[in-house]
């Protein structure tokens, strides 16, 4: 959190309607060095509703930077220093029209009067004005501090907490994985199996929704765009879709007609945009509807995916609040359909990152649904440049050193490797891990963050100061810090617990052969 900065830290500006100037509101520092260069900054200010600048200090005659807000009525609030909040700025900005009022009222009457015993006493209200002001400032800053506190501390609770719920997880979604496809077993205790794992999944999706939200909310998304392949990306969500025993539609039809088809963007953002559109299709059409997911250019420059379903349609007073978060259409529909009401929420923010649009369709309640998912296409020569530079994939067998402590997930994860034809070496800490990195090559470490002796970054540091292997780290947090710090620490992939066994397959694939 920023600094406290002292109460000289702040300038208001009035606008004095007789005078039609803007001029130090009471109780602030009235005469200014460079009077000019202030008076054209505070145009511009009000002129732009925000503006930033270096001015000489009211208080050193130094020049620094500086931050205006100004209100509707041209009243502004001018920010000394480096640190300002945005925050601060425009609630502060919001009680200007209101002081600016009363100040106007203290003129006029003294001036109407003419009378010194009522200019006198002006005065002193003016004063007595800008005493509460001032104690108001001092409010405000300390409750927006608290305000920042609280939210800081929120984070890290839905941090915590989603470690703490998603850790247990890890293992049971692990084994019954594993349990699924195997072929010993009788097909009923697969199918319970697999209702077992499909509910963890779940549940770790709700966990992973309600991390996004507090991400998406603090501005804290990072985007790894490139250059895709949008039909690519559908028929990988359609494929998900599609095998996942729990969806019975037979009707998932797809009908690409885009001819420019390739998006800028994060993949894994956009698919889970896809996902959620379709996974909403299935969960709110019966069996006997059907469902239709078709692409066109909207213009040329314009991507766009329609998924059309049959379902039970939203009703015209529902449609602009499905988007909200945790809102859901009709609640006792909902009820039996459960969920939280986020991922709409989300994808509606994940797409206004990619600066597209999200919206949602329907004749009425029992009349389908269609949502509208457009994103600026890519030109066919920013294609041809990243596409040539990617190696392709390859599914070669690699040597991996897997580095967990929990016991049950290593092992589990170590035999779901080996039958996918890998190499498999086990640390459970950290000396043992860089003792084994450092004696026997591997291609590739993957490396739980938290480790009995130290941490995963440092395993990796010393792993890469003698090798090219490639990192994939694996955490229960999921917050935006520790994404930054495992890329910075020389991993390549992150993945959060409990751990998809098709994410982290792909994320072996994607590690070109050495
Ligand atoms: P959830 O599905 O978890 O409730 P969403 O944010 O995905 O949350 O959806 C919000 C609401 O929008 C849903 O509860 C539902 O009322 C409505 N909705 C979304 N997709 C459809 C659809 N295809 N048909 C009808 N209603 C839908």
């Amino acid at each position: 959190m920023a600094a406290h900065a002292g109460a000289e830290d702040l300038l208001i500006f009035v606008r004095d309607r007789e005078l039609g100037i803007v001029l130090p509101a009471p109780g602030f520092q009235q005469t200014l060095p460079d009077a000019k260069a202030w008076r054209v900054f505070l145009e511009s200010c009000i002129e732009n509703s925000f503006q930033e600048g270096e001015l000489p200090f009211p208080t050193s005659g130094t020049m620094k930077h500086v931050t205006g807000f100004a209100a509707e009525d041209g009243s502004a609030v001018v920010f000394l220093g480096d640190n300002h909040e945005i925050d601060r700025g425009v609630d502060i900005s919001l009680l200007l029209p209101i002081l600016a009022a009363a100040f106007e009222g203290e003129r006029i009457a003294t001036v109407a009067e003419g009378n010194t015993a009522v200019a006198k006493q002006a005065a002193t209200q003016a004063k007595l004005l800008a005493d509460s002001l001032d104690k108001a400032r001092n409010e405000l800053r300390h409750t927006l501090s608290e305000a920042h506190r609280a939210n800081a501390a929120k984070d890290r609770f839905l941090a915590v907490l989603s470690h703490e719920l998603r850790t247990p997880l890890n293992p049971v979604l692990m084994a019954a994985s594993a349990m699924e496809t195997d072929p010993n077993l009788p097909p009923e205790i697969r199918a319970d199996i697999s209702m077992i794992r499909r509910n963890v999944e779940l549940e770790a999706r709700l966990i992973d929704d309600l991390l996004d939200l507090t991400r998406i909310a603090n501005g804290k998304v990072q985007l790894q765009r490139k250059i895709v392949n949008g039909h690519d990306l559908l028929d990988e969500a359609v494929a998900v879709v599609r095998g996942d025993p729990s969806v019975q539609q037979s009707k998932i039809e797809v009908e690409f007609g885009a001819d420019q088809h390739h998006i800028d963007g994060d993949p894994a953002r956009i698919q889970q945009v896809c996902w959620n559109l379709i996974r909403n299709a299935v969960k709110f059409t019966p069996l006997d509807g059907r469902i239709l997911i078709r692409t066109r250019n909207s213009d040329a420059e314009t991507f766009r995916i329609e998924v059309v379903d049959t379902g039970i349609g939203i009703a015209p007073e529902a449609l602009p609040k499905i988007f909200n978060a945790f809102e859901q259409g009709d609640t006792d529909i909902n009820r039996a359909f459960g969920g939280l009401g986020l991922g709409l929420a989300i994808s509606h923010a994940l797409v206004g990152l990619h600066g597209g649009t999200l919206r949602a369709e329907s004749a009425g309640v029992g009349r389908g649904a269609t949502f509208v998912f457009e994103l600026p296409a890519v030109e066919r020569s920013a294609i041809a440049l990243e596409t040539t530079t990617p190696p392709p994939a390859e599914t070669d067998r690699r040597r991996i050193l897997l580095v967990e402590d929990h016991a049950t997930t290593a092992a589990l994860m170590a035999r779901l490797l080996r039958k996918r034809g890998h190499r498999v070496e086990l640390a459970h800490n950290k000396t043992d891990a860089i003792a084994l990195g450092l004696r026997e090559e591997f291609d590739i470490v993957i490396s739980d963050l938290g480790l009995p002796d130290g941490n995963g970054f440092e395993v990796m540091q010393a792993l890469r100061s003698k090798s090219r292997v490639v990192g994939i780290a694996l955490t229960g947090y999921g917050m935006e810090a520790d994404v930054a710090q495992t890329m910075k620490a020389g991993f390549q992939f992150h993945l959060t617990k409990p751990v998809d066994a098709q994410k982290l397959y792909q994320a072996i694939e994607q590690i070109p052969a050495p």
